[in-house]
């Protein structure tokens, strides 16, 4: 098993880090920014190490000062977490040739998958189903109109314009007739240039209604990988989800079983390592792959509610050399789970509110999860992301799960600060969300956005 583990992020995550690192007996790093010394995780680390100032990119996102606190520390290895270098390929390449161990994939995976053309071409050979394109990158220079023109009406409209590189939301442009297409592919590639320093674009077909389904894995880079069956994240404010369930209602069951199992053999085909998600956009009885993520996912509790699976320790288990401690026939569905992002924001227009947190009071009781590094007293810094605690709830159906999720809100108290909590509240109680299977665009409608 790892020794040290340098936790190499902030906030609820590395708590959760932190968590299974002691079930397991390793020691601990807490690393923070000096806006975060006042960081739970800190605390309660066996060690902690400041590596620069507020701003992220001299912090959380400093390279050689996370690595010379590993030195300095005598870590075995580094937990990226999820967000900031957690799907860097160099980082985890200089991680390791520092004689550490990457707690995830290998650099090239996380390279491969990084690029989402190349991402999309090896899913496909591995039998996986993804979304009718371009099949590679749209072609660049004088005389290739015709050619992109005639991709489009391959594929029908509207369609979507991408970035290779693109991330988070960004670097996209939907097209709905052939009039815009050529400026929307140039406009894109300009984009993709100037943000993503990649200006290689690829075409999809525009899915108008879909949902957001996608597959937790893990494989142990050992030959051996499982599937952990699937979330819903559909409710999404721009491309940021809002609520997760697990597993996905309403899923047609051999669509649902083909896909499960093609994700657990495209592990094994391109020698995954560690916790992984495939995401899919599901319409129609269809699945239709857009992406993998190389890292655990904020979302990853409600999978660990209805499988009884732990992912971090099992991502502390890989990285150690283990085979993965559960085989896929015992992986048992049971229940369903909840989850609502908890963010330190105004209600209503979005903004970050951070702040001194008066008063904190999570709720409790059975079935119910409060993933949060809040306490009473705590100030959010204005510097980071706005998610200040995951609420997660499980009931034997998703009906009661749904419940407990209404009650448990009612309960949380953040004072002092403005959160989501209201949106949330109403979300739950939402008719069509209550029935299950809404679209990704059914938030931002509810929203008049
Ligand atoms: P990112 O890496 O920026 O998150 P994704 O490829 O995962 O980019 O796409 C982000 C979101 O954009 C999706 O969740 C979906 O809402 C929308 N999207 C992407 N591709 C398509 C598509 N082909 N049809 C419809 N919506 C899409």
């Amino acid at each position: 098993m790892l020794d040290k583990v340098l936790i190499a992020n902030r906030g609820e995550i590395a708590l959760r880090i932190l968590r299974a690192c002691k079930e397991l007996g390793i020691r601990t790093v807490a690393v923070h920014s000096k806006a975060d010394r006042e960081l739970m995780h800190v605390r309660l680390a066996d060690e902690a190490v400041c590596i620069g100032p507020a701003p992220s990119a001299q912090s959380y996102l400093n390279i050689p000062a996370l690595i010379s606190a590993a030195e300095v520390t005598d870590s075995s290895a580094i937990h990226p977490g999820y967000g900031f270098l957690s799907e860097n390929a160099n980082f985890a390449e200089q991680v390791e040739r520092s004689g550490f161990t990457f707690i995830g994939p290998k650099a090239e995976t996380i390279r491969l998958m990084g690029d989402k053309v190349s991402a999309i071409e090896s899913m496909k050979k591995a039998g996986v189903p993804t979304v009718p394109g371009s099949d590679g990158p749209l072609p660049e220079g004088e005389g290739e109109e015709a050619e992109i023109l005639a991709t489009a009406r391959r594929i029908g409209y509207p369609v979507i314009i991408k970035a290779a590189a693109g991330g988070g939301g960004r670097g996209m442009r939907v097209v709905h007739t052939e009039a815009h297409l050529l400026s929307a592919v140039n406009v894109t590639r300009t984009e993709a240039h100037t943000s993503f320093g990649d200006g290689t674009v690829y075409m999809e077909k525009f899915l108008e209604n879909p949902r957001h389904v996608e597959v937790q894995v893990l494989a142990d880079g050992q030959g051996n990988a499982i599937h952990l069956y699937d979330r819903d994240c559909s409710l999404q404010r721009r491309h940021q989800k809002v609520i997760e369930e697990a597993p996905a209602p309403m899923l047609d069951p051999e669509a649902r079983a083909e896909v499960l199992e093609a994700c657990r053999q495209a592990c094994i085909t391109i020698g995954y390592r560690g916790a992984g998600t495939f995401e899919f956009l599901y319409e129609d009885g269809q699945f239709f792959f857009i992406e993998m993520n190389t890292r655990v996912q904020v979302e990853h509790p409600v999978t660990e509610m209805v499988t009884g699976v732990d992912i971090v320790r099992e991502q502390l288990r890989i990285a150690s050399g283990l085979p993965l401690s559960i085989r896929q026939e015992d992986v048992e569905l049971s229940g369903h789970a909840f989850e609502c992002r908890i963010n330190a924001e105004d209600p209503r227009t979005f903004m970050p509110s951070p702040g001194k947190v008066s008063l904190y009071h999570p709720p409790g009781g059975l079935g119910v999860r409060m993933d949060s590094h809040l306490y009473t007293g705590y100030t959010v810094p204005p510097h980071y992301d706005s998610l200040i605690g995951k609420l997660i709830t499980w009931g034997a159906d998703r009906e009661t799960a749904l419940t407990r999720m209404r009650v448990a809100l009612d309960e949380l108290l953040v004072e002092g600060i403005k959160t989501n909590t209201d949106l949330h509240k109403d979300l739950v109680r939402d008719g069509y969300f209550r029935q299950g299977g809404v679209n990704i665009h059914y938030l931002e409608k509810k929203l008049g956005l």
